[in-house]
This record gives C-alpha cells, sequence and structure tokens, in this order.
C-alpha cells in the first residue's frame, strides 16, 4: 500500500483528502504544520507528500525544497490563491505538480496514482535521481549507500549497527523494547541473547553521539528500551 503524507492545516480539507485517498486504499498521514511535516517528510518513508503552500511556521515552498534536498519522491503542490502558481513555476522548488483550490478530491486522486505510476517506472528503470536519506539535526543516513554521516563527517558502522540506528531512525519517537530490537534486526525469535543490543547500542552512541552520557539520537528508556528522539 502506497504511504501519502498530506501537510495541509486546513483541516476539513486534509480529512476529505484523506478520505478519498484512502478509499482508493492508500495509507494516509496529515501533518497540519509546515515544521511538523517537514520533520516527518526527511524521517519517514513515504511515496508520495501533497503540500498545502500556506502552512504555519515554515510556509509550502520551503517544505516542498527541504523534501525536494534529500527525497526524490513525487510532491504534489496545493494552493488556494492563483497567483501562487506563478510563483510555483518561478521557484522551481522541484514540486512534481501543483493544483488549485477549489479542486475535486477524484482530480487529486487521479493525480497522485498517475505520479506514482510515474515515479515508479523510474525506480524500476534505475533512473531514480538520489538515493533514500534520512536526516535528523546532524545526522544523515543514505538508505541507498549504508553511509552515516554526523554533522558532515561520515561514520563507519557494522551492518548491525548500520541496521539497528536505520530501524530506530526510520521510526522517530517510537519506544522499542531490546527484546523488539532484537527481532526486528537479528531476525529471530527472542530467546537468543538480548544483551546484544545493549552492546550495539553503546558502540553506536560511541560513535555518533558527542557526549554518549547524555545522548542526543538514541534515548534510553529505563526499564522500557530505546527510541530515537526527534
Ligand atoms: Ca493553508
Amino acid at each position: 500500500m502506497s504511504k501519502v503524507l498530506i501537510i495541509e492545516d486546513e483541516q476539513s480539507i486534509a480529512e476529505l483528502e484523506k478520505d478519498y485517498l484512502e478509499l482508493n486504499r492508500y495509507d494516509v498521514t496529515i501533518e497540519t504544520d509546515g515544521e511538523k511535516g517537514l520533520e516527518r517528510a526527511k524521517a519517514e518513508h513515504y511515496d508520495i507528500v501533497i503540500i498545502d503552500l500556506m502552512l504555519p511556521n515554515v510556509d509550502g515552498y520551503e517544505v516542498c525544497r527541504q523534501i525536494r534536498e534529500v527525497k526524490d519522491i513525487p510532491i504534489v503542490v496545493v494552493s488556494a490563491k492563483k497567483e501562487d502558481i506563478d510563483k510555483i513555476r518561478g521557484l522551481e522548488m522541484g514540486a512534481d505538480d501543483y493544483i488549485t483550490k477549489p479542486f475535486s478530491p477524484s482530480e487529486l486522486v487521479a493525480r497522485v496514482k498517475a505520479h506514482l505510476a510515474r515515479y515508479e517506472r523510474l525506480v524500476g528503470s534505475g533512473e531514480r535521481r538520489s538515493n533514500d536519506y534520512i536526516e535528523i539535526r546532524g545526522i544523515k543516513i543514505d538508505k541507498t549507500a549504508r553511509r552515516v554521516f554526523v554533522n558532515g563527517e561520515e561514520k563507519i558502522l557494522t551492518t548491525k549497527e548500520f541496521d539497528l540506528l536505520t530501524f530506530l531512525a526510520s521510526n522517530p519517537n517510537r519506544v522499542f523494547t531490546k527484546e523488539e530490537l532484537f527481532h526486528e534486526i537479528w531476525n529471530m525469535e527472542s530467546v537468543g541473547d538480548i544483551a546484544t543490543v545493549t552492546v550495539h547500542i553503546k558502540k553506536i552512541r560511541e560513535k555518533i553521539e558527542m557526549n554518549t552520557s547524555k545522548p542526543q539520537y538514541i534515548e534510553t528508556i529505563w526499564g522500557v528500551g530505546y527510541r530515537f528522539k526527534v
């Protein structure tokens, strides 16, 4: 099921878009704020993003530009004002399409379908424009090349360290128990040695944290497990 992120501050419009997309079997997430939407778009995997132009905190132009820096997924811009369309053209901020409000929800669905189909052909044919990145506060994980950079400096992680870090960063702000992480990364029933997880977390921290006793990225939730902070 394709994942759609809608960044739209008008709840009624966001819900309408969501309803129609869900009827067409898309998995839809809504963010109503530019800044939060941008963070989510960068940190998580989506197949397509629909962005309103006039948004609180960070406007749609900037959201679009910043997503485009790290992702090559289709971006559809939605705007209420006719004159904004000229700006979109002029700014060349990397959107693949734009729709003016009011629009029919079925038109939106048709465009989403068309963009996803086109993108899948591009990816399938190896013409993908860039790698798939996760970027959160100074840490950049290149999932395609399996490389990690902290403030621009490359850190060398082992395969399992990379898998563990990428899994946590792909699910930010979610707490995982050691058992869950062991099961996820080592792909076994958690009857094995879950201390392996602790050891790997320690090694990752030594590589990516400035101060391992005050971790900025992977947080220990005492008595529960770990989470990647956003
Ligand atoms: Ca708006």
